[in-house]
């Protein structure tokens, strides 16, 4: 597949391997164990400049396009779900919403300051209880003289307590419904916004969620993101995105476990055979390799029409859609291969497997694909 990309995405996509390799692999399984956030590794990847990597030059960012990013993406997740969360609620949520509906003065301050690493980004959607603005603790952001003030409670924060900006979808306009809903910046250290807990995950364990209290948290007026009224069409195409990126990380999951399981399957000997003799085996590896390979094509068409600023929305769906049922179907089938091993802790899959099942439920938010794909088919 390598003629789909030019040679400096090659060459990235091999540094990341590398990198990958060195510096994540030998902690993947400790931050699985503990959920820590891994602010070493978070600190190699500045160096890297992995945390702009699709940013403009401008504003500290490598310009290197989504495709790059994507690569990138696709070569931590192979090593660790949970760092390559990390970095798509970063980059693929906050930082992309700032560098599109962003103001100049916003970019020079936030964007700039993503970019390089300076600070971590979050994006707070979700609220406990119901649908963002329909539930007893939404956050409702009310106007107040040149400020607004924040109050209410998010839930699931990706990055949350590690990260220094948030990107916080409020309710402005309660009787607008959908329409009154807006996006703002939020330091966070802004005085009144706590983190109340920590939610234990069962995979992505080191890319923290976290439950956020807003106790009547003052910003400035500036701080809005775009307009008023735009915050859930910002949280869409964000989301969209991150689907993109989230598809990468399926592909880089899945990869991993069948390589496992190709491993496993040449050395494990039944009825004095290796059982990757067997064609039941067999059938379960070429689907899952098949799956791989249309998830990263897809994959790497999406990303290239988001760098050429073309629309992506439905090819976005496609990919949230194709990737719940091949990662998800790819996991099934690599513990099957490997047995009593593949169902252990000893081994990966579980690992793999927790993670995926993280990455679907994550993407499961405001529209469902079908719904997206069929409505474009339908116009
Ligand atoms: C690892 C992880 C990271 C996350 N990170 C973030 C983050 O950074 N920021 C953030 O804001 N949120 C985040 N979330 C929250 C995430 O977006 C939500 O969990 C997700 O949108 C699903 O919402 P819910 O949990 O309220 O489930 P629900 O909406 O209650 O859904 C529960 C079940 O009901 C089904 N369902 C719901 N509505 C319908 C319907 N109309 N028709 C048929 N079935 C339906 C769903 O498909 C699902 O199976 C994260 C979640 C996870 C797991």
């Amino acid at each position: 597949m390598g003629y789909l990309l030019t040679e400096e995405q090659q060459l990235i996509q091999q540094n990341a391997r590398e990198f990958a390799q060195e510096y994540i692999a030998p902690a993947a399984a400790e931050i699985d164990h503990t959920g820590a956030h891994p602010a070493d590794i978070v600190a190699k990847m500045v160096e890297q400049d992995f945390l702009g990597i699709f940013m403009p030059a401008e504003f500290g960012g490598a310009e290197a396009g989504y495709l790059s990013y994507s690569l990138i993406i696709e070569e931590i997740s192979r090593v660790s779900g949970a760092v390559a969360a990390i970095l798509v609620n970063h980059a693929s949520l906050a930082a992309y919403s700032i560098s599109r509906w962003g103001s100049g003065e916003q970019k020079r301050t936030y964007l700039a300051a993503l970019c390089q690493g300076e600070k971590l980004g979050a994006f707070a959607l979700a609220e406990p209880g119901a649908a963002p603005g329909a539930g007893q603790q939404k956050v409702v952001a009310h106007k107040d003289g040149d400020d607004y003030v924040l109050h209410g409670r998010k839930c699931y924060v990706a990055n949350g307590g590690a990260a220094g900006v948030y990107i916080v979808v409020a309710q402005t306009k309660p009787e607008a419904g959908a329409q009154g809903m807006s996006a703002f910046i939020v330091d966070s250290g802004t005085a009144g916004l706590s983190v109340v807990r920590t939610i234990g995950k069962m995979g992505l364990r080191g890319c923290q969620s976290a439950e956020l209290e807003f106790n009547n948290v003052k910003i400035p007026a500036a701080n809005l993101l775009g307009a008023e009224g735009t915050g859930l069409a910002i949280a869409a195409e964000a989301q969209a995105a991150a689907a993109i990126a989230e598809g990468a990380m399926m592909v880089g999951i899945a990869q991993a476990a069948m390589e496992d399981a190709v491993k496993y399957g040449k050395q494990r000997i039944q009825f004095r055979r290796p059982i990757a003799s067997f064609p039941a085996i067999q059938t379960m590896l070429a689907d899952m390799a098949a799956n791989i390979h249309l998830l990263r094509l897809a994959v790497y068409d999406a990303a290239s029409l988001l760098e050429k600023g073309e629309p992506f929305a439905n090819e976005a769906a496609i990919i949230r859609l194709f990737a719940a049922r091949a990662g998800q179907s790819a996991l099934i089938d690599v513990i099957q291969v490997e047995g009593g091993y593949g169902y252990s802790q000893e081994m990966p899959a579980s690992r793999l497997y927790r993670d995926v099942k993280g990455v679907v439920i994550k993407d499961s938010s405001l529209d469902f694909p079908e719904k997206i794909i069929a409505g474009n088919l339908l116009a």
